[in-house]
């Protein structure tokens, strides 16, 4: 049987960062990966971009995105924050850009280049990667784990790090392994939910507009009239409801609330300008083409894709002419334009969650070292434990940041 100071299950990103770093301090590291090649999910994320992370440099705002607690997440971010982040990369070749809303990317090429860096960086660290293995069982002998049980044989550590991620897209190898050893080893399991989804939509005219991007959009999201959450930027339709950041980033919210009550979204196509304002521009647009088709009219006012649609849900006759448009017909379409309502009837579910919610209970983790409190040598990091972030490269920094903690400390450890 083989032993290593450090064995790392799981070679996601938080995997390949703690098997790097435990190896930089001295250990010897073996890292288990089910899949054929570590960095699945990697190599999916940013669209094949990879958002790498966010340039918010102060740990004290970044927390205040984190979800359900920021706070616990300090230490972790003051030892290995964004800007550790994006020197990692850039004293390694890859140069990193910010773009709009604080998301840093690579400047060029995208989630294969990292992952060939970070598989560059674990092989010069000396870190052992055994792929292709799945990790069966975690044996316990004096309240402490003391061999590891794979498709490839037994092996032994003298700590061991839990890296496998959540449970969206199975197919990156995402099957919640390390939530039942979490849960058999006596940790409090917050119940993974997934998060960063798209919305279900009871209107069945969105598929017309499938993937068309509404950029520059507000979206409000209303619990039984009441209004819980707004936002701004960048949604599209998908064949059944809606997605894009910004729903994706109120799914989490939408979810809980629809425990509660009924919730249906405002879109405001037309965040720039009042009410009154984009009346008076409608009224003007009318006035131009009097003589002309309603049917005619709105392309000064709306995308070509959408025109059809605006049209059957104003329930104007297309045939009818710009100068017979009534007040009331009016004002119908510019509630269109300001409040269009969308009635949710649920979330996505794993299948294509960017995120699981909840995982390894933050109070069963002593968070400045990610080390157990009820293992002494079992050591957390990256997806599986609960604290998640909005889209932006918050998830990946989640990652990096207990990585690097995880993998440090576990080394220290094992000596
Ligand atoms: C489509 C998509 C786009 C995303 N884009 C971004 C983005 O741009 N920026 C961002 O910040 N976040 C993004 N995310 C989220 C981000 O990818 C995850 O938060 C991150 O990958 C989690 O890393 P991890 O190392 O914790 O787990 P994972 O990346 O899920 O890796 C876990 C690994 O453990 C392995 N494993 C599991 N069980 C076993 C076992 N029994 N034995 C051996 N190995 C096992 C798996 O095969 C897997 O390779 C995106 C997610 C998705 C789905």
């Amino acid at each position: 049987m083989h032993t290593y100071d450090v064995i790392v299950v799981g070679g996601g990103p938080a995997g390949m960062f703690a098997a790097g770093f435990a190896a930089l301090e001295g250990a010897s590291v073996l890292l288990l990966e089910k899949n054929k090649r570590c960095g699945a999910k990697l190599l999916i994320t940013g669209k094949g971009r990879c958002n790498v992370t966010c340039s918010e440099e102060n740990p004290r705002k970044f927390i205040e995105h984190l979800n359900p607690d920021g706070r616990p997440f300090l230490t972790a971010l003051f030892a290995f924050g964004p800007s550790d982040v994006v020197d990692f990369f850039e004293q390694r070749g890859l140069s990193m850009a910010v773009e709009r809303g604080g998301r840093v990317f690579p400047e060029k090429g995208g989630a294969a280049e990292v992952l060939a860096l970070l598989e560059r960086f674990i092989t010069e660290a000396g870190v052992t990667v055994l792929t292709d293995c799945q990790v069966n069982e975690l044996k316990l002998s004096n309240d402490q784990i003391s061999r590891i049980s794979t498709s490839r044989g037994l092996f032994e550590a003298e700590s061991l790090i839990l890296a496998t991620g959540g449970l969206s897209y199975r197919e990156t190898g995402c099957t919640g392994d390390g939530y039942r050893w979490a849960d058999q080893t006596g940790h409090h399991l917050v119940k993974p939910e997934a998060s960063l989804v798209s919305v279900k939509l009871a209107e069945n005219w969105t598929g017309e507009l499938c993937d068309f991007n509404l950029r520059h959009v507000q979206i409000s999201v209303l619990l039984d009239g009441k209004k819980i959450d707004q936002r701004f930027g960048e949604a599209f339709f998908t064949r059944n409801g809606i997605s894009g950041p910004i729903i994706l980033d109120m799914s989490s919210a939408i979810r809980k609330a629809l425990k509660s009550g009924k919730i249906t979204l405002q879109l405001d196509l037309k965040p720039a300008v009042d009410t009154e304002t984009f009346d008076r521009r409608l009224q003007r647009e009318l006035e131009k083409n009097n003589n002309r088709d309603f049917g005619n009219s709105l392309a000064g006012l709306l995308p070509r894709d959408m025109i059809p649609v605006f049209i059957r849900l104003s329930g104007i006759d297309p045939t009818q002419k710009c100068h017979s448009v009534t007040r009331q017909e009016r004002l119908k379409l510019l509630n269109l334009f300001k409040q269009l309502e969308l009635n949710v009837t649920g979330c996505g579910g794993f299948k294509r969650a960017i995120i699981t919610e909840g995982g390894v209970s933050l109070k069963d983790i002593d968070m400045r070292s990610m080390q157990s409190k009820k293992i002494r040598n079992l050591y957390f990091a990256g997806e599986m434990i609960d604290l998640d972030g909005p889209t932006g490269g918050f998830n990946l920094q989640i990652c990096w940041s207990s990585g690097y903690l995880a993998g440090i400390n576990a080394a220290r450890h094992s000596k």
